[in-house]
């Protein structure tokens, strides 16, 4: 249990938290994913606390995972969708995860006021990358965000992130289906999108379909349709599709949205969407122990004090890398002993 310290398992503050974020209380909503997000020894146990209560109430929304490179479109297509879902009475909530933040302090997807007109309605809810030192712990928080989200009723949750690295097997993780947005013209590496990246996508958009750029972006599309048939397939029950849109014409927009809700069905219709969801937990299950485990490591004194002597061993071959593990090991796990 949590109940190391002065924070009891069951908080009744968690209670009620709960009991207002399942109401719809955006201000809770927004109190609880602030909690989330603390670092601070307490509030992550009342975090804890507070999903625990709240699981029964998560599963219920479509994840929605968006990644392209900066300039792609994606706030506008975001603004797009957004706005088309809640039109239908849909409730939509957007988390962004900015690894820009994690690796320089400054943020791509943050700085500026982005997706206006969806956050002015109050079925939208949108909520800015959260800060922290590893890309793990700001993906994990945006997980426990995207939870939050969920049982606080919103119907589809959108996971949004710059095209540029790590974070999109992150989002890809965290979400049941993954949208790439490119640009007409320029293959994968003018567009600065790895194959990695191409592998993850269920949906692929070709955005800016419109001044002029229509037949590009349809021969675009059509590029990507051929190398997208030589790759391996990320589910058996899905095909992948490439289509062409344009977020700020608001043009193909129900059209990808159709192919969401098709993706959705052809999941669930086989017990494939509980069935990713569920390795999906147990995966952050294991990297939060691994990053869990290395932070306690490398915060143990005893490894602290041998640590620039061993990293110095390995570098200069005097003792091989593995030696150096074991020593380090033998330390940490010598201290866990004694
Ligand atoms: P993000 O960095 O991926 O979020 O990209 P933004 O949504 O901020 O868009 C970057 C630029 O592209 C902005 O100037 C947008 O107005 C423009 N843009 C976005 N979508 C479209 C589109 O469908 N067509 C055209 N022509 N421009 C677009």
């Amino acid at each position: 249990m949590t109940s190391r310290g002065s924070t009891p398992a069951a908080d009744p503050g968690a209670a009620a938290l709960a009991e207002a974020v399942t109401a719809g209380d955006r201000r809770a909503l927004a109190r609880a994913i602030t909690l989330v997000e603390s670092t601070r020894k307490d509030h992550r146990a009342a975090a804890s606390d507070l999903l625990r209560q709240l699981m029964p109430h998560t599963g219920g929304s479509i994840r929605l995972g968006i990644s392209g490179a900066p300039g792609v479109g994606k706030s506008t297509f975001i603004e797009a969708l957004g706005n088309y879902l809640v039109d239908q009475g849909q409730r939509v909530a957007v988390l962004t995860i900015d690894p820009s933040s994690v690796i320089s302090g400054g943020s791509i997807l943050g700085d500026k006021t982005r997706m206006e007109t969806l956050s002015r309605r109050p079925e939208a809810f949108i909520r800015p990358s959260p800060s922290g030192n590893t890309l793990g712990g700001v993906a994990r928080r945006s997980l426990e965000s995207l939870l939050l989200c969920e049982a606080a009723g919103f119907d589809v949750i959108i996971v949004e992130t710059v095209g540029v690295g790590q974070s999109e097997t992150r989002v890809a993780d965290m979400t049941d289906m993954f949208v790439l947005l490119l640009q007409p013209g320029g293959g994968d590496e003018l567009q600065g999108i790895k194959r990695g990246i191409m592998e993850l996508a269920d949906l692929v958009l070709v955005n800016k379909a419109d001044d002029g750029l229509e037949a590009l972006a349809a021969r675009s599309a059509n590029d990507y349709r051929n190398a997208l048939s030589l790759l391996q397939p990320r589910s058996a029950e899905w095909k992948v599709e490439v289509r062409t849109c344009s977020a700020r014409d608001r043009t193909g927009i129900a059209e990808a949205w159709d192919a969401v809700l098709r993706h959705h069905e052809a999941l669930t219709a086989r017990g494939r969407l509980a069935a990713r969801r569920a390795e999906q937990a147990r995966g952050w299950m294991w990297s939060e122990v691994k990053e869990r485990l290395l932070a306690d490591l490398q915060e143990s004194p005893e490894v602290r004090d041998q640590l620039p002597a061993l990293e110095a061993a390995a570098s200069s071959g005097s003792l091989p890398a593995a030696a150096a593990a074991d020593r380090l090991l033998e330390i940490y796990l010598g201290r866990q002993q004694g």
